[in-house]
Order: C-alpha cells, then structure tokens, then sequence
C-alpha cells in the first residue's frame, strides 16, 4: 500500500511550500487541517529543534501516521535573537485573530523593535528544524536549514507570508515577499531543511 505523510501543521504558507517542496519527489501528504485526530501541541521546547520534535512525535502518536514537523522562524541578533522560537506570537496575537492579521502586527512590532537600527544591525536570519516521526511517534530523522538576509525599514510584497515583506534577500536586493515562490523553493530555510530531509521520506514511505 502507498504511504503518504502527515505535515504537522496548520500554516496555509507553510504547507503550500511544503507541498511544493516534497510533491515532485512523488512523496504524497496532507495537512492537519483535514484530520479531526489532530492534536493541539504546547510548543514548550526552548529551541527550534525541541518543538520540531514535540510537534512530530504527539501528531504521529494521535493520528498512528508517518508525520513530518518542522519549527521555524526568525532570528534576528541586535535583538538578541528575538522573536526567535516566539516569531508565530511576537505581537501577542494567536491565529484566532486571523492569520493576516497576525503577520500585520508581527511585521509592525519588529520594525518597532529595530527602530532606527542600520546595517548589521538589520541583519537577521530564518531556521527551520524539522524532524519526521514514525507512526509510533519515533523521531527516525531530523535536518535544518536557515537562510540569512536584511529586515527592511518598510514591508514590500505581498508573496510568502509572516515576515517574508521585510525579509532582504541580500543576492537578489528584494524581500521574500517581492521573490517569486521558485526563488524561495531554491534558497529559503524550508527548502534548505527539507533537501536534507527528503532521502529520509522517500526511504520511509517507499519501504
Ligand atoms: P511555528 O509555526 O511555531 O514554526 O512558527 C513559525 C513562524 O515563524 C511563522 O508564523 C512566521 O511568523 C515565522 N516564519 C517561519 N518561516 C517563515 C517564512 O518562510 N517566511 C516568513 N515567516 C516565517
């Protein structure tokens, strides 16, 4: 019987990457969105890997089914790696208050943040860890991948979502949300994470 793999989350932009991420590779998936089984998970790890964990291994046990999670967000160091493990609720806002609505005020606080910060200062990177978990809630592989870049002094774009408006792609000299989605399917933290991720997949679900 084919396999095919859980993602472990809800985010409308993180599955639609996803998706594009993993679906060439013949690798078929669905979200948490679909599954009345889905868990709701207390991402109490203190780093990206530990929540990447929490997520796969509660969902695979809940459901009984191969789960891929990742954690991801952004990291900014002059301001002490903040928002960090914290960038889904930086603003204090949840997804109840609409997702839309959430990247607003999440985008607004960290220019707030920054203020009149230039150069390095505005350096900032985003860390995706992932981790695949077996239907009995093994952790049978993991991987990461970040992706370095600017926080701009205003949001340009409306491509990707969360933070990707005031993200500088410093090759490119454009935010995330100005790229096309191929840019960020090629150089984007997830894409990074998930081409290490993906051999372990495929093995899991062909086998
Ligand atoms: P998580 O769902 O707890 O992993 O939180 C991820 C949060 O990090 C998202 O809600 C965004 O705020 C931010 N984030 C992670 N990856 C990206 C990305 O690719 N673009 C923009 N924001 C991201």
């Amino acid at each position: 019987m084919r396999r095919s793999l859980v993602l472990g989350t809800t985010n409308s932009g993180k599955v639609r990457e996803l998706l594009d991420l993993l679906e060439p590779f013949g690798v078929g998936c669905e979200s948490l969105a679909g599954l009345p089984a889905a868990v709701e998970v207390d991402e109490i790890g203190s780093t990206f890997a530990e929540n990447a964990a929490l997520k796969a291994t509660q969902q695979a046990v809940a459901l009984g089914r191969w789960v891929l999670a990742e954690d991801s967000g952004l990291v900014v160091p002059a301001l002490n790696g903040s928002p960090g493990i914290h960038s889904a609720r930086f603003s204090g806002l949840t997804a109840a208050d609409g997702r839309e609505a959430v990247d607003v005020a999440n985008n607004r606080l960290l220019l707030e943040r920054l203020g009149h910060a230039t150069g390095v200062e505005r350096a900032a990177h985003y860390a995706c860890h992932a981790a695949l978990a077996d239907p009995t809630g093994r952790v049978v592989a993991v991987a990461a991948g970040t992706c370095g870049g600017l926080i701009a002094t205003e949001p340009a774009g409306t491509g990707g979502f969360g933070y990707d408006p005031l993200f500088i792609v410093p090759e490119y000299h454009r935010t995330f949300g100005e790229l096309p989605p191929a840019v960020k399917a090629v150089i984007s933290h997830r894409a990074r994470a998930m081409r290490e991720m993906i051999p372990a997949v495929v093995r899991a679900l062909a086998g």
